[in-house]
C-alpha cells in the first residue's frame, strides 16, 4: 500500500449438499469476449482442506467484528453520533485511509454468505449497508456533494484533485464501492445497489469538472480498481455513465507502455497497477475494445514472466524492480500479499477471456498455494495476516492482528479467505465443464442438473476423484498442469486416457449417476532457478514450494543446498537435506525459514551487475552503495559502475571475505587513466589489514597483495604487466590455501605459493578505492564476484569468454 508513492510504511465451511441461493443478481450486460464462465459463489461447496481451515478462521474473524467499531469514522465524517471504540492501525480516526477495511469487511461478509450460506454474514453485511446508507444521506448536511460517501471528508479529493499531499483517497473510496456492489451481487441487497449507484454518480461529477490533464495527473495516486468497479457497475445497470466514469480513470502513463507490450514498470508501485490493469480487462469485457485486453495479456505476461518469484508473488519494498531481477532483490519487505490477491482476480478474468490458455491457471495455482494459502497465520483464530510475505534468506512471517492493524493485506485477506470456491470450476456456457483446481469441493452445475465431487488430499497426494451426480452428455475439461507429466485419468476404473500436461484434458460421456474419473497428478521433486542467479533456486513438489526451517536462527546468506541430499521423509511433502527439514512453504510459520537456497556447490558471496543497480545478484542480498559521484555507464554486458578518478567508489558490506582462505575476486574493468596505486578492489580494516588489486603497483606491473602486518608483511603476486588502458579486461585472483594464482582475460598470469596472509575481517571494502590515500579508478567496472572458494583456471576462463 504505497503512501502517497514518495515512501511507504517500512473452518468451518458448511459441508454436504449445495443449495444454490439467492437467485444471483442478473447482469444487465452479458460480458464480451469471453469464451468461459463462472459459477456463482453458492455453487460451490468446499469440503475440509487447508483452504477450509483458513476460510473457517476468516469467518470467526467476520463474526467477531463489531459493526459499531467499524462505522465509528463514518458516522463522525456525517455528524452522525458514535460512542464505538475507534479502531487502530490504518483505521484509527487520524488514518487517511480509513473505511477501506469496512469496504474490504462487506465484501468479505458477502462471501462468507455466498460460500457458507450462513444468513449471519448476509445480515452483518445489511447492517453495515444501512448506516452507510444513513451516512451517504447526509452528505449535503455535513458540507459535501450529493452521493459522497467516506470516513474521511470530502476535502482529501481536493487535495488528490490539487495534487496535494494526502494518501489514497479513490483507493479506499474504491473498496468501500467493491465491497457494496458485491453485497448486491452476493446477497442480494437492493440498498447497496443503490447506494453504490449515487457513490458513482458523485465520482462522475467530481472528475467531469477536471480536465483530461488534471484527470490524468491525479492517477499518479493509487486509486485501487475505480476502472474496474465502476465497469462492474456498468455491467450491472448498462448506464453508460457509470462506464464513461470508469474510463476517466484510464492511467495513459502506464496503459500505453502496456499496449505496445514494453516493460516499463521498474520503479512503479506494483500493487497501485495491478488493479488498473484488472480494469482494462474488465473493460475489455464491456466495450470489446481489444486494446484494453492487450494491456491486461501483456501486463499479465510481463509480470509472471519477468517480475515474480517462485511463490507467485511480486514486488520488492512493494515496488516492481527491472526486469528478471529476482535473486538480486530478496528481503523481508518482498510479495505484498494485496500484489497476489489482485493478480489472481486478473489471472481468473484471463482465463475466462482464453480458457484454452493452461498458463493462466497453472499460474493461479502457484500463486493460490504458496503465498495466499501461505499467508494467513494458522495459530490464530481469527485469521491474522501477512503483509509482506520476506523471501530473504532467515526471513519470519509477521501478521496483523484484531483491531489495531487494519493494513492493506488484512483487507485482502479477508477477501481472499471468503471466495476459495470461485475459480475450481467454470462452464464454456453449454456442456463443458472446466476442473480447473484440485480442492475438495461439491459443485452443483444447476443448468445440467448434476452436482461434480471432488474428493482429494491434494497437494499431499497426487491425485483426485470426481463423482457424478444425476445424468447427461456434457464434457469435463480437466486441467493436465504443466507440472504433471505421466498423468493418466481413469473412467470407472478403466484407464480413458494417458493425457500431456500442460493442457486441458477432455473426457465426454453421458454421464450416469455414480459415474467416477480419477486423475493421477505425478508430482515431481524439482528446483527453479531465479531469472537472474542459475544458481540460487528454490525447491518445488509439483506446484508446491518448500521452505527450509531454521528455527530462531537468522541467516545471513543463502543456505547451501546439495540436491543429491534431499530425502524425503514420512510426512507428505516433507524432505530432509544436510540436516535442514524443508516444509510445504504454507505450512511454514512461527520460525524463520528460506525458500532460497545456494545450489551447485556455488560459494558466490556477492556478485554485481551493476545494471542501473547497486543489487547484488547472488541473492544473498549484499546490497553495494554508490559514494563520491559513482555513477552507471555502458558496461561490458548491460551496464557497469563508473567511477570519476577523484571521488567516486562503490562500498561494499562488512564482512566479506574476512577469515576466508579460499576465496576468489573475478571482475571486469574498463581503466580509462592506468594511475600506480589505484585500485579495482581493496577490502580490509584499514592500512593494517586488507587485499586489494591494483592495476599498476611501483614495480610498474599488476599486483595482487595481502597482508595483516601493513606495507611491511605484504604478501604478493605480481603480473608480468599492468593492466591495460580502454579496453575491457578481465582480471581474477583466486586463492587455494597458500596458492595464490592472478588471471588475465581467461589465462594464468603469476602465481604465488607461500600466501599465510588472512584478514580477520574487512570493515573497510571498497571497489576502485585503496585503505591509503592513492588516487582513486579511473574507468569502469562491471560483473565484480566474490566467492568463498578458489575458482578453477577453467571457471575463470568460462567468465572471460562468457563476457559477463
Ligand atoms: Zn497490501
Amino acid at each position: 500500500m504505497s503512501l502517497t508513492r514518495r515512501t511507504f510504511l517500512a473452518g468451518s465451511a458448511a459441508v454436504g449438499a449445495a443449495v444454490v441461493f439467492p437467485a444471483p443478481a442478473v447482469a444487465a450486460r452479458p460480458d464480451t469476449g469471453v469464451a468461459a464462465f463462472a459459477f456463482p459463489l453458492s455453487a460451490v461447496r468446499l469440503l475440509t482442506s487447508p483452504f477450509t481451515a483458513n476460510a473457517g478462521r476468516t469467518q470467526s474473524y467476520l463474526q467477531f467484528l463489531d459493526v459499531d467499531r467499524m462505522l465509528h469514522t463514518f458516522r463522525l465524517n456525517v455528524g452522525l453520533g458514535s460512542t464505538a471504540t475507534a479502531c487502530g492501525g490504518w483505521e484509527s480516526p487520524t488514518t487517511e485511509l480509513r473505511g477501506h477495511s469496512t469496504g474490504h469487511l462487506l465484501t468479505a461478509l458477502a462471501q462468507a454468505y455466498a460460500s457458507t450460506g450462513d444468513t449471519a454474514y448476509q445480515t452483518k453485511g445489511n447492517q453495515i449497508v444501512t448506516v452507510l446508507a444513513q451516512c451517504q444521506a447526509r452528505a449535503s448536511a455535513a458540507g459535501f456533494n450529493t452521493g459522497y460517501l467516506s470516513a474521511f471528508p470530502e476535502s482529501f479529493i481536493d487535495r488528490v484533485e490539487q495534487r496535494q499531499s494526502v494518501w489514497a483517497p479513490y483507493y479506499t473510496l474504491h473498496k468501500i464501492m467493491a465491497g457494496l456492489l458485491d453485497m448486491h451481487l452476493l446477497a442480494g441487497s437492493a440498498q447497496a445497489l443503490t447506494v453504490l449507484v449515487g457513490m458513482a454518480a458523485w465520482v462522475k461529477f467530481r472528475n467531469d469538472r477536471l480536465t483530461l490533464t488534471q484527470r490524468q495527473n491525479m492517477l499518479d495516486t493509487e486509486f485501487g480498481g475505480m476502472n474496474e468497479v465502476l465497469t462492474n457497475l456498468y455491467q450491472v445497470t448498462g448506464d453508460a455513465t457509470h462506464l464513461a466514469a470508469a474510463q476517466q480513470f484510464d492511467h495513459a502513463e502506464v496503459f500505453d507502455p502496456l499496449a505496445s507490450n514494453q516493460d516499463a514498470l521498474n520503479n512503479y508501485h506494483a500493487n497501485t497497477q495491478i488493479p488498473k490493469v484488472l480494469g482494462a480487462i474488465r473493460e475489455f469485457h464491456a466495450t470489446g475494445t481489444t486494446r484494453y485486453r492487450d494491456i491486461a495479456v501483456n501486463f499479465w505476461d510481463i509480470v509472471t514472466r519477468h517480475h515474480t518469484y517462485a511463490i507467485g508473488g511480486n514486488s520488492n519494498g512493494e515496488y516492481f524492480k527491472a526486469a528478471d531481477r529476482i535473486a538480486s532483490e530478496l528481503s523481508d519487505t518482498t510479495a505484498e500479499c494485496c500484489n497476489s490477491y489482485n493478480m489472481l482476480k486478473l489471472t481468473r478474468q484471463l482465463f475466462l477471456t482464453d480458457p484454452s490458455r493452461i498458463e493462466y491457471m497453472d499460474f493461479y495455482e502457484r500463486a493460490l498455494y504458496n503465498h495466499i494459502l501461505a499467508s494467513q497465520d494458522p495459530s490464530s483464530a481469527h485469521g491474522f495476516q501477512c503483509y509482506y510475505v520476506p523471501l530473504r534468506a532467515g526471513g519470519i512471517k509477521t501478521y496483523s492482528n484484531d483491531y489495531n492493524s487494519f493494513v492493506c493485506c488484512h483487507g485482502t485477506g479477508m477477501e481472499s479467505n471468503t471466495k476459495y470456491g470461485e475459480s475450481i470450476y467454470f462452464h464454456d456456457g453449454a456442456s463443458t465443464l472446466y476442473v480447473n483446481l484440485f480442492i475438495p469441493s461439491v459443485l452443483t452445475w444447476s443448468a445440467r442438473s448434476v452436482t461434480i465431487r471432488q474428493d482429494t488430499s491434494f497437494p499431499e497426494a497426487g491425485s483426485t476423484r470426481l463423482t457424478v451426480t444425476g445424468a447427461g452428455a456434457f464434457s469435463l475439461r480437466i486441467r493436465i498442469p504443466a507440472w504433471a507429466a505421466g498423468t493418466q485419468i481413469r473412467v470407472n476404473g478403466a484407464v480413458f486416457s494417458s493425457p500431456a500436461a500442460g493442457a486441458y484434458a477432455t473426457v465426454s460421456r453421458t454421464w450416469v449417476s455414480g459415474d467416477v474419473v480419477d486423475v493421477t497428478l505425478p508430482m515431481a521433486l524439482t528446483r527453479e532457478a531465479t531469472n537472474d542467479n542459475a544458481s540460487v533456486q528454490a525447491v518445488k513438489v509439483g506446484p508446491i514450494v518448500l521452505g527450509g526451517l531454521f528455527g530462531t536462527s537468522n541467516l545471513t546468506a543463502l543456505p547451501v543446498l546439495d540436491p543429491a541430499s534431499l530425502a524425503p521423509t514420512a510426512t507428505p511433502l516433507q524432505y530432509t537435506a544436510g540436516g535442514v527439514v524443508l516444509a510445504p512453504f504454507y505450512k511454514v510459520h512461527g520460525q524463520r525459514y528460506s525458500v532460497y537456497w545456494s545450489i551447485g556447490g556455488s560459494t558466490l558471496v556477492a556478485h554485481y551487475p551493476f545494471d542501473g543497480s547497486v543489487a547484488d545478484a547472488s541473492g544473498n542480498g549484499r546490497t553495494a552503495t554508490l559514494v563520491g559521484g559513482a555513477a552507471y555507464v555502458s558496461g561490458r554486458s548491460g551496464q557497469a559502475l563508473d567511477l570519476n578518478g577523484s571521488t567516486a567508489y562503490a562500498s561494499m558490506p562488512g564482512g566479506l571475505l574476512a577469515g576466508a582462505t579460499n576465496f576468489s575476486v573475478a571482475l571486469w574493468a574498463r581503466i580509462d587513466t592506468v594511475t600506480t596505486w589505484s585500485r579495482l578492489f581493496d577490502l580490509g580494516t584499514g592500512t593494517g589489514a586488507y587485499l586489494f588489486l591494483t592495476p599498476r603497483s611501483s614495480a610498474g606491473t599488476a599486483r595482487f597483495a595481502i597482508t595483516t602486518a601493513g606495507s611491511g608483511g605484504e604478501q604478493r603476486i605480481d603480473a608480468p604487466a599492468a593492466l591495460p588502458a580502454g579496453v575491457w579486461t578481465h582480471v581474477a585472483v583466486t586463492r587455494s590455501g597458500g596458492l595464490g594464482v592472478l588471471y588475465v582475460n581467461g589465462a594464468e598470469v603469476a602465481r604465488n605459493a607461500a600466501l599465510t596472509a588472512t584478514p580477520a575481517s574487512t570493515t573497510q571494502n571498497w571497489l576502485g578505492r585503496s585503505q591509503y590515500a592513492d588516487p582513486y579508478l579511473d574507468g569502469a567496472l562491471d560483473n565484480v564476484r566474490l566467492y568463498h572458494r578458489a575458482l578453477s583456471a577453467a571457471e575463470v576462463a568460462g567468465l572471460y569468454t562468457s563476457g559477463t
